[in-house]
């Protein structure tokens, strides 16, 4: 006897749907529903994927509850039964992508009733110079009124947004937000015929490849562009890196569009996603700003999706779904039938491999806009010095504040120093469950392992010899820090990195100090780097290029140039001309030399033609498969045994070899590598394999997964 039941997704590890039958005196809730179901001895949220007849079996259990009809649409259902092939991802990773997190609780939600907040006459009235936070809050609202969740995407807290309530500045009201719109500058010809080439695309698929340099407008292009699909009520969808996604940029986006911008990211609280996600799905939010996941979001009348620093490796997820956000970005604007730019001034080289290949247009920005210069590059010879900051450095810093202007200095390592050493030994401090050095943090004082996270205390001795003799070895942005403060006391040295900026706010706060436009110097990892726009900063200089000239990944050539014209990229935004230092042990390497010689866009399609003669990505397409364990030999045959499943004329097999890390928190880790000509037909081959591998001796004694597309060795 057959039996209709429903296959449903429900958020455990495993590699399967789960059939159900129907609640008693009901019929199958549709594909897309979401549904309360008994799983073992518990109850579980889960969504209707499909239907299906199967053989009746007394351990078909019925559907518990339906909470939900067709929540999500067949279009975002496709856009996951693609991803789950490509990503090879277990059918629950759904619940994690298709639901906010409000969502996937088996609780009923109860949303708040979004209000918006509108200036009362005491507030227009009021003098806040000595609260500048509320002045600020009052500025916005003299626009109209706006949400709570808009506010909270500005950047203003509830903290404040009480206090105001409280002393009658601002009131609750019930209107929709309508903001005025603010022309921005004439787009310059580059830019006019950039914005006309996406345009023309707007009533159809199209990827757009916007490479301009730094500073050359591309905002501006999007934003003109988004502008007109507003106005024939398309929804616009603007995809950021984690932490390029400012409330100065949804300011900018807001004042542009005068239009509220819904935002979507992890700093949100379960019932602020849970707002944006239902104003996407009917349509209330018209222009969404978000990360990776917001690639996910439903949208009732998509109009326009832009990638902005489409290059950023913050855009691929590193568990769970190791999926693209960019990538499942282009497959969805080409399933809903609308155009999708992705903008950056230094493209991925697969990005540019798609343009090359006829899968992408090329649209470029080769100048500044409104008139500024690139900065005049030098590299300093740092082989004589003790490499830390060079006295050349230093006097160009001098120069430069003396000037009037700001220093930008870039080196990738947070703590006070990356490596403690004994001088009399050679004992360095490393990490006892990672093949890494211990960095050296002093506020607080402890040794800390960046890749598991464990801290120990700072030996007061060498724990091998007994000498008191441990110093320094190298030094992170805390160091920096402080050796600029003893040379330039007169001037404000602000730190930029995970342990000085441990809020949005802090971040934000030090932004709006910086744009004031007062001498200073910052100092900072790559949060500085990504496209912040500092009007003031004329020098930037580059710390730390040496470790890339020498990394065993294939990528970090890539990763150097993409950061070197980044940071290139902060000075001389404005009237003044800038200037850009790179200080180097290395001065020769031919990868400096390429860098050096050659614009970003010919230094990328070097690299893009060695990657082309090693068959690596994007060339060819690579799929690793890591493996992991306590003891190495299990997690070594695992691979072993996979090598031997998946061998086929048409992929290229090799390994297990171990990670660059071999050890990270405990685990030894061992990676194969798939590589093919053919995309697809690899593809499917690991999907044919995908059970065999599951069925392999070790494959529950050690954690493995496949990853499609690998950011990370
Ligand atoms: P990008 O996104 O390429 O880094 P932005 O769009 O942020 O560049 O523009 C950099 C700066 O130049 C901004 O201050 C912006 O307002 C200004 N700008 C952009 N386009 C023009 C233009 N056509 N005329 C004058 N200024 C412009
Ligand atoms: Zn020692
Ligand atoms: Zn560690």
């Amino acid at each position: 006897m057959t039996l209709a039941v429903a296959q449903v997704a429900v958020p455990v590890p495993l590699p399967r749907l789960f059939d159900y039958s129907a609640a008693a005196d009901q019929s199958l809730p549709p594909v897309g529903s979401r549904v309360l179901v008994p799983f073992g001895s518990r109850r579980l949220v889960g969504l209707v994927m499909a239907h299906a007849d199967v053989e009746a079996a007394p351990n078909i259990k019925p559907i518990e509850r339906l909470l939900e009809p067709a929540l999500i649409d067949s279009s975002l259902l496709g856009l996951f039964a693609w991803c789950r092939r490509y990503y090879v991802c277990p059918p629950g990773e759904a619940i994690s992508l298709l639901l906010p997190g409000a969502l996937r609780r088996t609780k009923p939600f109860r949303r708040q009733a979004a209000t918006a907040l509108a200036l009362t006459e005491q507030g227009r009235a009021a003098d806040l110079s000595r609260a500048p936070r509320q002045a600020e809050t009052i500025e916005l609202l003299k626009q109209g009124p706006r949400e709570r969740a808009e506010l909270k995407a500005a950047g203003i807290g509830s903290d404040i947004l009480r206090r105001m309530l409280a002393e009658g500045l601002i009131e609750a009201v019930d209107r929709p937000t309508v903001l005025a719109e603010q022309a921005g500058p004439n787009l310059n010809p580059e830019q006019r015929q950039a914005a006309t080439a996406i345009l023309r695309q707007r009533h159809r698929f199209a990827a757009l490849l916007l490479a301009g340099i730094t500073g050359s407008g591309k905002t501006e292009v999007y934003l003109r562009v988004a502008r007109r699909l507003l106005a024939r009520d398309r929804q616009v969808l603007i995809l950021a890196p984690e932490i390029g996604l400012t409330p100065q940029l949804v300011r900018r986006i807001e004042k542009r569009l005068g239009c509220a911008a819904t935002v979507y990211h992890s700093g949100l609280s379960e019932g602020e996603r849970l707002e944006a996600w239902q104003r996407a799905r009917d349509g209330r939010a018209r222009v969404i700003v978000g990360t990776r996941s917001a690639v996910f979001l439903p949208l009732a009348n998509p109009g326009l999706i832009v990638v902005d620093e489409e290059h950023d490796g913050s855009f691929k997820q590193q568990d769970g779904a190791r999926y693209h956000g960019r990538d499942v970005a282009v497959l969805r604007a080409a399933r809903l039938g609308i155009p999708i730019v992705l903008g950056s001034a230094t493209p991925s080289l697969e990005s540019l491999n798609n343009v090359e290949a006829g899968r992408y247009q090329l649209l470029t920005l080769s100048e500044r806009a409104g008139g500024a210069s690139l900065p005049r590059w030098q590299v300093l010879d740092s082989r004589g010095s003790d490499g830390i900051l060079d006295q050349r450095l230093e006097t160009a810093i001098e120069k430069h504040l003396e000037a009037g202007g700001q220093v930008l200095l870039y080196r990738n390592r947070r703590g006070y120093a990356p490596v403690l050493i004994c001088n009399d030994c050679g004992w360095q401090a490393d990490c006892r469950r990672c093949d890494a050095h211990m960095t050296w943090h002093q506020r607080p004082a402890r040794l800390q392992c960046h890749h598991c996270g464990a801290e120990q205390r700072i030996p007061p001795r060498c724990p091998d010899c007994g000498s008191p003799r441990l110093a320094p070895l190298g030094a992170g942005t805390e160091r920096l820090e402080g050796l600029l403060t003893e040379r330039f006391p007169d001037v404000p040295v602000h730190r930029v990195d995970r342990d000085a900026m441990t809020g949005r706010a802090d971040f934000e706060n030090l932004l709006a100090t910086v744009r004031t436009g007062q001498p200073c110097i910052l100092v900072g990892t790559q949060m500085l780097a990504k496209g912040h726009h500092l009007p003031a900063v004329t020098l930037a200089a580059m710390l730390d290029v040496d470790q890339a000239l020498f990394s065993a990944d294939f990528r970090a050539p890539e990763r150097l140039g993409q950061a070197v014209h980044q940071v290139a990229g902060r000075a001389g935004r404005a009237e003044r001309p800038g200037q850009f230092l790179i200080q180097t042990r290395n001065p020769e390497h031919p990868l400096l030399a390429a860098l050096l010689n050659d614009d970003y866009l010919g230094y990328a399609s070097r690299l893009l033609v060695e990657r082309q003669a090693a068959r690596l990505p994007p060339a060819h397409t690579l799929a690793l498969i890591r493996s992991e364990a306590h003891q190495a030999e299990p997690a070594r045959q695992f691979l072993v045994a996979a090598a031997r499943c998946l061998r086929h004329k048409n992929i290229e097999v090799a390994g297990p070899i171990p990670a660059i890390m071999t050890r990270r928190s405990g685990y030894w880790r061992f990676q194969l590598w798939l590589q093919s000509a053919n995309r697809t037909f690899l593809v499917d081959h690991i999907n044919q394999q995908i059970d065999n591998l599951h069925k392999l001796p070790n494959a529950r004694r050690v954690r493995w997964h496949v990853d499609m597309d690998p950011a990370e060795l």
